[in-house]
This record gives C-alpha cells, sequence and structure tokens, in this order.
C-alpha cells in the first residue's frame, strides 16, 4: 500500500504550480484531476481573454508567450500542456476524488478509479464546477444555461443574460454582434464595476444606444418555455425567449471541504479557514491552493495572487516531513 508524501485534488493552474513546487521538494506527490488537465480552462467561453498579462501567469520561471499582452483561452491551454509535458508532471487525468478521509496518521482519499493514502493533501479544486443558481422556476429546461461556450447557437435567437459581470457582458457582447437578439438582467443599476476596463464601454454604450436591452435593479422570476418573466421596479415584464445564458457566477465545492472537516467562515464569504503563513487549513495535514480559499468572494484569488500558495505549501510539508 503506497504511501504519498502528499495528494493534491486538482489539475487548474495552481494545481500543477503545487506539483512542480512538490517535485522540487523533493517530495512524492501526485495530482488528481477529474476532468482534462487545466479542466476549467477548457470550459472557458471558447474567445475568452484573460484580464492578467501573460507574465503575471507565469510559473517556475517558464516564459509564457502569448501574441497580445493578455493571452487567449488556447494560449493558456497551451501552457499549461508545455508545463504539464516540461515537468513531467505526475497527473492522473479524468480521475475524480470522492471520497477524502482521515485515517489516524494519514489520509485515505478514494476516487472514480482507484484508492490512495497520503500524509498531507492540497485541495485546489477551484470554484467553476457549481453555478450559483438562480432558484427560479423553469430554470431546469434545456435552453437555461450557466457555462457559456461560444455565440453560434444563438444567432438569431432572442437571448437573455443573467448578471453583470464579466462572463456574462463577454457573453451578451458576442452574442449580440453574431445577430442575436440580446436582453440583460442586471440587479444593479448598470454592469459590475470590475467588468474588464476595456470592455466596460463596450457594453455601457451598446446599452445606452438600445442595441442590448437591459433590465436594471430586476430579477429573473420565473422562465417559460417561450418567454421570461422579469421582476423589475415597475413592475413584472414578459419578454419573448429562446435562451437564458445565466452567468450568475460559481462556488467553491464546500462538501469536499467538510469531509474532512475544514471549516468555513460564519459570515457571507464562507472562506474556509486557513493559516495565511502556510496555507493549511484548521484540519492539520490539509492545505488549501488558488481560488478556492476564497469562499464564495470568487474575485479574492485568481492565478496571478494565488500561484504564491505552491510554494508555500510545498516548503511547509516538506519541513514537516524530513
Ligand atoms: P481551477 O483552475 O478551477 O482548477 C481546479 C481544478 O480542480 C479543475 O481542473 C477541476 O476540474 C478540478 N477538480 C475539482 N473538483 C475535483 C475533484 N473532486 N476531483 C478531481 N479534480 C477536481 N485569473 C487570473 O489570474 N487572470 C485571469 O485573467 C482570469 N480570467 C478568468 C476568466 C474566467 C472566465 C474565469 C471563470 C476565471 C478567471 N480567472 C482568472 C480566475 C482563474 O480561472 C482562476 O484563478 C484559475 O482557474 C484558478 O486556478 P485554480 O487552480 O485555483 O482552480
Amino acid at each position: 500500500n503506497h504511501l504519498f508524501d502528499v495528494i493534491i485534488v486538482g489539475g487548474g493552474p495552481i494545481g500543477l504550480a503545487c506539483g512542480v513546487e512538490a517535485q522540487k521538494n523533493g517530495l512524492d506527490y501526485l495530482i488528481l484531476e477529474k476532468g482534462a488537465l487545466t479542466n476549467s480552462i477548457y470550459n472557458y467561453p471558447v474567445n475568452m481573454t484573460f484580464f492578467s498579462t501573460s507574465d503575471r501567469l507565469e510559473m517556475a520561471g517558464i516564459p509564457f508567450m502569448s501574441i497580445g499582452n493578455k493571452p487567449t483561452r488556447t494560449e493558456a491551454l497551451e501552457y499549461y500542456r508545455r508545463i504539464y509535458f516540461h515537468f513531467k508532471l505526475k497527473v492522473n487525468l479524468y480521475e475524480a476524488v470522492q471520497t477524502l478521509e482521515k485515517e489516524e496518521e494519514h489520509f485515505k482519499i478514494t476516487t472514480s478509479k482507484a484508492v490512495y493514502h497520503t500524509r498531507k493533501i492540497v485541495l485546489a479544486t477551484g470554484f467553476y464546477d457549481l453555478p450559483n443558481l438562480m432558484n427560479v422556476p423553469g430554470e431546469e429546461l434545456p435552453k437555461v444555461m450557466h457555462y457559456y461556450k461560444e455565440p453560434w447557437p444563438f444567432v438569431a435567437q432572442k437571448v437573455l443574460v443573467v448578471g453583470g459581470a464579466n462572463s456574462a457582458v463577454d457573453a451578451a457582447l458576442e452574442c449580440w454582434r453574431k445577430g442575436a437578439e440580446v436582453s440583460m438582467v442586471l440587479l444593479g443599476d448598470e454592469v459590475d464595476e470590475n467588468v474588464k476596463y476595456w470592455v466596460r464601454p463596450d457594453i455601457m454604450n451598446r446599452i445606452k444606444e438600445g442595441s442590448i436591452k437591459a433590465f436594471t435593479r430586476s430579477k429573473v422570476k420565473e422562465i417559460r418555455e417561450h418567454e421570461v418573466v422579469i421582476s423589475t421596479p415597475d413592475g413584472e415584464v414578459i419578454i419573448e425567449n429562446d435562451f437564458v445564458l445565466a452567468m450568475t457566477g460559481y462556488k467553491p465545492n464546500f462538501a469536499l471541504l467538510d469531509q474532512l472537516g475544514v471549516e468555513l467562515s460564519l459570515d457571507e464569504k464562507r472562506q474556509p479557514c486557513y493559516d495565511q503563513a502556510n496555507q493549511e487549513s484548521n484540519v492539520p495535514g490539509v492545505y488549501l491552493a488558488g481560488v478556492v480559499c476564497g469562499g464564495l468572494n470568487t474575485r479574492e484569488f485568481f492565478i496571478e495572487n494565488s500561484i504564491v500558495h505552491a510554494e508555500s505549501i510545498m516548503k511547509d510539508i516538506k519541513g514537516n516531513l524530513s
């Protein structure tokens, strides 16, 4: 029965960075990823451009080349693919972690394919697997989507985009440019302040000129097969509709943290408890890395500012085990 020094759950940018650091520290490690390599990025909208410049996403001193200042999704996928092969990282792909258990000194991890034993666990599971639901009637209809890929299915269709953050704005503009009739439902008076600074004027002007109809200070009340009911400050409005793109954000898989007893803050952020010096959670031997650390505040951490987690975690583990 092999005992690993550390198993990293999640093969996103930060999980891979943890693998590189584990390797540097001579640790016996394994990364378990439930989907493709950097699965979240693979599932991003096809034409997405990062808000970070490529140099800020670099890891392990490996240059990240991109044609523009800000890399595209494809360039990022290529970068992480090269990192994987360059470092010969040990990653098991298409292997989902199902249960995590503490067993005396060690941990037991059961996946869709096998059982593993490890001294330490790093949870680098991100937040892109569970969408925030609107919890309205009709949300389960097949025309309602929580992930947007590309505009082609929506040409000449009546599309309602829910939300006012980057994902919503990118989807609304792209669909409108391909000839969809786009409306937006915004909770506030306008799109979010932190929409990418070079995109914000574009959406504001499209709304101002009436090309994209925005229902401000509004909420979706009900989704029907051919229409949507919206609660607005002026009362209920019913619009014709073919597709709903619910870009309402995503949340970490708290159930996975809960299996090991990682506690969450009691405020609305639901931030997991961990020591900022070494990223170790309230459960000794269980570390948190990457955007999962922000809890429901999914904007607190991103690749740029969480890549450092990898180094502090692996240093700590190395110190602990030697
Ligand atoms: P993720 O990349 O989400 O990786 C987590 C991995 O864990 C996933 O591959 C997932 O499949 C896997 N996983 C989850 N559960 C399990 C399980 N049970 N078993 C096995 N594997 C599991 N950040 C920036 O710094 N700059 C940007 O420009 C930027 N743009 C973004 C654009 C969009 C549309 C989104 C959604 C996010 C963006 N971010 C950006 C945030 C960035 O994507 C995240 O910071 C980054 O993906 C986080 O890396 P991570 O490794 O923490 O998590």
